[in-house]
């Protein structure tokens, strides 16, 4: 399972252990069996519990229960937790859904909504609703540009505003928490990924559309990797007061096709059907966001910055390759003056010398698109794989795909111009900020042994 998540993540903490263990940090309550008196607790190899009473008798106790949320606030393993996450964000769980809403009474019937990363749709029946993430993305574009130019104008009072990092990525994410802690949190972007903008979307704006708490709509996202399961984990996405996710499962590319020869369908049997809009509606023509498969933050914030920062206009962008193709620079300049230096740093081993370079005081960058996966997101480890394609061949063929879309500018988009309007309260608005934004949690490693408690 381990070898399915981001390379980043894979070398930090995915390969330890699968159960809760003695190696595990984290405090857990198993309840003593009642009426006898245990002299001491045993812990089998596996992992199973035994009360060992005064009259040498054994006892099996419970096992111990940990959820994902637990080994994400652990700098311990995570492979323990997936169990849990399988379960939880699996095409399994997807279809236990479905087939639960078909029995269910009308008024426990949930609202099924599917977002995709996916440049096609195709009528999946119990499915109600599909939206295109390119649209939340716009939103990830646009909050991630104004917080790069606040973070610019405080640089000389604040030695962490710049570099700005990308936040779009969770395995980068997760491998900074987990391994750069508090050193590193400030320079990563507050903005929320698309993926839990749509959950924002979702379970906020088109809950209340419908006129449905927000737990009544299960919300699935088909996505290019592995390590979105573990974002829409995350406890900062989770709404206590309805006891629901933004996201509530996330599923890939892969397991879409896998879940499509479980059910004796062919993708290429399939007539794709239009993509919903979130204010009503089919979506128009599909589109994507130029400066590449990972989502095109670099170009973005690079070109309205220039603008708006110095008044010059980009119309295209000069990528600098570096000591390899997935590092690569884009400067800005002005009578020989450096103006914006920016990056892209892809795949654990430019992430690693980037983090370096920071912690030196060297990193001359004022905003890195740092993504864990090498050439980016269109080679997420979730991806379809093609029989007898080779995979750089595969890259190039969904890269071209991607290209041929349509590019989208977020500040046109007149449902984004809308919902900021309406919804948000405004461009720039303190519910804005509430909504489109997040926090991280650095995780300090501490001494396992010391952390067992009864
Ligand atoms: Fe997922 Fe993209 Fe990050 Fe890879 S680079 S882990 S595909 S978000």
């Amino acid at each position: 399972m381990a070898a399915r998540f981001s390379g980043v993540l894979q070398l930090t903490d995915l390969d330890d252990f699968i159960a809760p263990s003695q190696e595990c940090i984290k405090p857990v309550k198993v309840d003593k069996k009642p009426g006898k008196s245990a002299a001491k607790i045993r812990i089998e190899a596996d992992g199973s519990y035994f009360q060992v009473n005064q009259d040498g008798e054994a006892q099996k106790l419970e096992k111990a229960k940990i959820t994902l949320n637990d080994c994400l606030a652990c700098s311990g393993c995570i492979t323990s937790a997936e169990s849990v996450l399988v379960r939880q964000q699996s095409h399994e769980e997807f279809c236990k859904v479905l087939a639960l809403n078909k029995v269910a009474d009308p008024h426990e019937q949930k609202l099924v909504v599917v977002s995709c990363v996916l440049k096609f749709c195709y009528p999946v029946p119990g499915v109600h609703y599909v939206f295109d993430t390119t649209f939340s993305r716009n939103f990830s574009l646009l909050e991630s540009q104004q917080e790069f130019v606040r973070r610019f104008h405080r640089q000389a009072n604040d030695k962490k505003a710049l570099p700005m990092l990308a936040s779009a990525c969770p395995g980068w994410i997760c491998y900074a928490e987990k391994t750069h802690g508090s050193f590193i949190i400030p320079h990563i972007s507050t903005t929320k990924s698309p993926q839990q903008v749509m959950g924002s979307l979702v379970k906020g704006y088109f809950a209340e559309q419908k006129q449905l708490p927000p737990d009544r709509i299960y919300h699935v996202t088909v996505m290019p990797c592995y390590d979105k399961k573990l974002e829409a984990s995350r406890p900062d996405f989770f709404n206590q007061e309805y006891q629901t996710r933004d996201v509530d499962c996330v599923i890939t590319t892969g397991e879409v096709l896998k879940l499509l020869e479980q059910e004796g369908v062919s993708l290429s049997d399939m007539d794709p059907a239009p993509l919903d809009n979130l204010l009503g509606g089919a979506a128009g023509e599909l589109s994507t966001h130029p400066g590449g498969g990972s989502g095109g933050y670099l170009e973005h914030i690079f070109k309205r910055s220039a603008l708006e920062l110095f008044g010059i206009h980009v119309d295209s962008i000069h990528y600098k390759p570096l000591k390899n193709k997935d590092l690569q620079e884009v400067t800005l300049e002005r009578d020989g003056e450096v103006l914006l230096h920016f990056a892209l740093a892809y795949g654990f081993r430019n992430i690693q010398n980037l983090v370096q370079k920071l912690k030196r005081g060297k990193c001359p960058y004022h905003y890195v698109e740092v993504m864990a996966c090498p050439s980016g997101c269109l080679n997420g480890g979730g991806q379809i794989k093609l029989e007898g394609e080779s995979s750089k061949e595969e890259l190039q063929q969904v890269e071209r795909l991607y290209e041929s879309l349509r590019a989208e500018i977020p500040e046109e988009n007149q449902a984004v111009r809308e919902l900021y309007q309406h919804w948000l309260g405004g461009w720039g608005s303190e519910r804005a900020q509430a909504v489109l934004h997040t926090q991280y949690h650095a995780v300090e490693r501490t001494n396992s042994a010391l952390n067992i408690k009864w």
